[in-house]
């Protein structure tokens, strides 16, 4: 049995060991979770809606509790790490309306009629990154749980705390133990046996695009369903027509909160060159004044990166002697800080190509619209960005030309738990959240009944 030793990644501390589940534990949730699953697909759907329901509300009691294990596993700031678990919440509420709504269709053909059912799946696997870990993990549980099937959740190894704890939620709130499973491990373990275990019949992964085609490349083996979703490099399109100001002032949190942890961060701002020196003055400021330090102080804007590991990572692109244009302050001592790092590089630099997912942006000035479309599309990735200007037209020549699954014109809104999330291109496959989310954890099923005429009448 292996374990990992979980660290605070804002002192350093060591906060708890957590034992990995094997592949026979696996093997043994599945079987579990394979029968749990008939008899919640059984109930009515009311009662599975107000299971639903019950479990929101176990959470919104909670709310404090899963926040202090985010700041403490996680080191995100307490008001980010309240806002999620307050969106876990809203999501369980929010798919708690569907197990009603999940109607079919009835088909106009000739001889009978026609409808379709929505089947759940059976036992769904969810495996989830380090970075917003019990957001990312209710964003499969819900809608999965919500169209009648069983979850199996693997956190990342590093950050299990806060998932662990909504699978106990689960249980207080009413639902059987086996219905949802949270199973700490190793990705190469826990995460490979998901995909290969043929009772398993989705895998919802969110991470790296690296291991999200292993995933893909096994399921494809069994034709098994996966939803992906996968790493960004996200542009921040700033043209002259804007509110400048207003631009400035809010990129640093478009890139910088999670500590650019953020698979949506704006990590490539494109400045419209005849305003680009100004926009420098006004950002220069708006990245000293980011607060970074405790993550329970309420001050805090931005904490720690998640580990020493990653700390290594980001630190790698950012080299002793790379020429800085500017940089914000980080505590020193104890606990994994980087500062706020403004580079002005070339444009094939490694800094603009590839997700450092860190608090470290490129500025590249660009020379009208068709110029700053080429660059926000020359990545391999297409998952958020946001498009400054005051000229409408303009916002929706932008938003349709980029290549790009979640954008935002004049805000850097990314994720509503009512709208569908996803990425273009190598960020990812499907889409979650929104209305249609249930439907992903469904099979349609299909049935004609014949209707005889009745002999004798005209
Ligand atoms: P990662 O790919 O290293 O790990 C993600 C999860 O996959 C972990 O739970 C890990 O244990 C597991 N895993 C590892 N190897 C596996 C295997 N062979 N089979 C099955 N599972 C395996 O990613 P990470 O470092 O935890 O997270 C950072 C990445 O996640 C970034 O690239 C980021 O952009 C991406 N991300 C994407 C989104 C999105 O919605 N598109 C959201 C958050 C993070």
């Amino acid at each position: 049995m292996t374990a990992t030793e979980l660290i605070n990644p804002a002192t350093e501390e060591v906060l708890r060991t957590v034992e990995h589940v094997d592949v026979a534990g696996v093997d043994d949730a599945v079987a579990r979770a394979k029968s749990a699953q008939r008899r919640w697909a059984r109930l009515a759907p009311a009662e599975r809606a107000a299971a639903l329901r019950a479990f929101a509300a176990v959470v919104d009691a909670h709310v404090g509790e899963l926040a202090a294990l985010e700041v403490a596993n996680s080191g995100h700031p307490i008001g980010s790490a309240e806002w999620e678990a307050g969106n876990v919440r809203d999501v369980l509420q929010y798919y708690a309306a569907s197990p009603e709504r999940l109607s079919g269709n009835q088909i106009p053909v000739a001889g009978g009629i026609d409808v379709t059912f929505n089947e759940p799946l059976g036992v769904v696997g969810v495996i989830t990154p380090w970075n917003f870990p019990m957001v990312i993990a209710m964003w499969g549980i819900a809608p999965a749980l919500a169209a009648g099937n069983a979850v199996l959740v693997k956190p990342a190894e590093w950050t299990p705390l806060s998932t662990i704890r909504l699978g106990e939620l689960a249980v207080e709130a009413g639902l059987e133990p086996d219905l949802l499973q949270v199973l700490p491990g190793r990705g190469s373990v826990v995460g490979e046996r998901f995909v290969t275990h043929p009772d398993v019949r989705k895998v919802v992964f969110t991470g790296s695009t690296e291991v999200g085609k292993k995933v893909m490349a096994g399921a494809a083996a069994r034709v098994k369903r996966v939803t992906l979703e996968l790493g960004g490099k996200s542009a921040n399109i700033v043209f002259a027509d804007c509110d400048l100001a207003r631009a400035a002032a809010t990129a640093p949190g478009g890139v910088f909160d999670n500590a650019g942890q953020d698979c949506c961060a704006r990590s490539r701002i494109l400045v419209q060159r005849s305003v680009y020196d100004r926009f420098m003055e006004l950002l220069e400021p708006a990245v000293k004044g980011v607060v970074v330090g405790d993550p329970a102080s309420r001050d805090t804007d931005m904490g720690p990166l998640v580990s020493r590991p990653h700390w290594e990572k980001v630190a790698s692109y950012v080299p002793e002697g790379t020429p800085v244009a500017f940089r914000g302050s980080a505590p020193t001592g104890p606990g994994f800080w980087f500062p706020p790092t403004v580079l002005t590089p070339q444009r094939t630099d490694r800094t603009v190509t590839e997700e450092i997912f860190g608090p470290v942006v490129t500025v590249l000035p660009f020379d009208d619209e068709g110029d700053a479309i080429g660059l926000a599309n020359h990545t391999e990735y297409g998952l958020s960005g946001s498009i400054w200007t005051d000229d409408l037209s303009r916002a929706l020549r932008v938003s349709r030309a980029v290549e790009s699954g979640n954008l935002s014109v004049n805000s850097h809104s990314s994720v509503r738990y009512s709208t569908p999330f996803g990425g273009f291109k190598q960020s990812g496959l499907g889409r979650e959240l929104g209305p249609d989310a249930p439907l992903h954890f469904t099979e349609t099923k299909n049935v004609f009944i014949a209707v005889n005429d009745l002999e004798g009448e005209a």
